[in-house]
């Protein structure tokens, strides 16, 4: 089966999860200050903090923030929920803001404009697919509304540019993203405060860690603000290690993947879009195909998966979910809707071949004139 992602990960990572194991030390330790480290100047910065996951990222983010109840959030719904969710932990409100355009499914500036109001505090923006929103034009935004300026960067690591936005930017090692610990995350602030309060909230609030009170030989420490257990371990920092150093290469395949669908898609299904430009700066996460208006998406769906190839949908609108719903019912965003409608996420990942998206575009091709009775018509 040809799967819409699959980590990558061999004998380096294996030879690493077993130093770990020999050297006696398992979490919070030199591996995971090192991969802080690595991280960091991959991305232009001076520091990062590993933590568990994106989602403990985010919300780690909006509490050292100080965002919290009586304040507004605008997330996009495009996303996957723990964006929205991130909001909701420290007791804010999200408030869900429409996609530009099929072609570009991005946070839309206009509706954030329109729902803004005195409550707003911050705005998430999500670089969908791993392509970047746009910086200047966002900054601008944060600016004027006096907002807060947070990247939920879980599909854009390793790209120029990512995590220099704003306040801080999160980042996700989840099995399926272009780099994986399993489970992880870290976070990008380039504030150097903001920096110390997350790095202490990521750990109980806690002045020391096991590893500094050995190494200093004092038990001592206190505890300044509250805090959580959102730490990473050092067997997954051993293999982040390992896939940072790959990660350039492996965005690069995915880049050139991504031009090998276009220009397949083009010739086999022209009614297929393939949002944002070919030339847009992007870590290349996945590839969104939007299907005709007419298509009948889950038998085509099931005919892909016979022969072999899996797709999946990003994404179910947030809002659309039943817990949002129920929440906040009533919640309109026409593009998002549509987008989600009509989106098919299709097998992008390092291992695969030209040959393995020819057969994708091929198989797609078929699958769609067969079931379409619009393609049949333009055919
Ligand atoms: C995967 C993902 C997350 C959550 O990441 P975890 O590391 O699994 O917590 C958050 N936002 C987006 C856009 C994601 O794709």
């Amino acid at each position: 089966m040809l799967l819409v992602s699959e980590p990558a990960l061999g004998a380096e990572e294996k030879e690493a999860l077993a130093a770990v194991i020999d050297s006696g030390w398992i979490t919070m330790g030199d591996r995971v200050r090192e991969f802080e480290q690595t991280f960091a100047r991959m991305h232009d910065a001076d520091d990062s903090i590993a933590v568990g996951s994106c989602t403990a990222a985010l919300h780690l983010i909006l509490h050292a923030l100080g965002i919290g109840p009586g304040d507004e959030v605008l997330v996009p719904s495009l996303t996957f929920v723990a964006t929205a969710n991130a909001a909701l932990y420290v007791g804010a409100r999200p408030v869900f803001v429409d996609v530009e355009s099929t072609a570009v499914p991005l946070m839309s500036l206009a509706d954030a404009h329109a729902k803004c109001t005195s409550r707003t505090k911050a705005v998430i923006l999500m670089h969908f697919a791993g392509y970047l929103a746009d910086r200047e034009a966002w900054q601008a935004f944060a600016r004027r509304k006096n907002l807060l300026l947070i990247e939920d960067a879980a599909h854009a690591p390793g790209v120029e540019g990512v995590g220099t936005f704003g306040d801080a930017a999160a980042f996700s090692f989840y099995g399926n993203k272009n780099m994986t610990t399993a489970e992880g995350g870290a976070i990008i602030t380039r504030n150097r405060a903001l920096n110390e309060t997350i790095r202490r909230a990521r750990s109980h609030g806690m002045t020391s860690n096991t590893r500094q009170r050995l190494i200093s030989r004092s038990p001592e420490y206190d505890v300044t603000l509250l805090g959580f257990n959102y730490r990473m371990d050092e067997l997954r920092a051993a293999v982040g290690l390992v896939q940072l150093r790959k990660l350039p290469a492996w965005n690069d395949i995915r880049r050139q993947l991504s031009l090998h669908y276009r220009q397949r898609l083009a010739e086999l299904c022209p009614s297929v879009l393939v949002p944002f430009d070919a030339s847009w700066v992007s870590a290349h996460h996945l590839l969104p195909a939007v299907l005709p208006a007419a298509t009948a998406r889950q038998p085509l769906i099931e005919q892909l998966s016979k022969h072999g190839i899996q797709t999946t949908i990003h994404y179910p609108p947030v809002h659309r979910l039943t817990f949002y719903n129920d929440l906040y019912p009533g919640t309109s965003l026409p593009t998002t809707e549509d987008f989600s409608r009509r989106e098919l996420t299709l097998p992008l990942h390092p291992a695969m071949t030209a040959a393995d998206v020819d057969h994708v575009a091929s198989r797609l091709a078929v699958g769609l004139r067969a079931g379409c009775p619009a393609e049949v018509v333009q055919a």
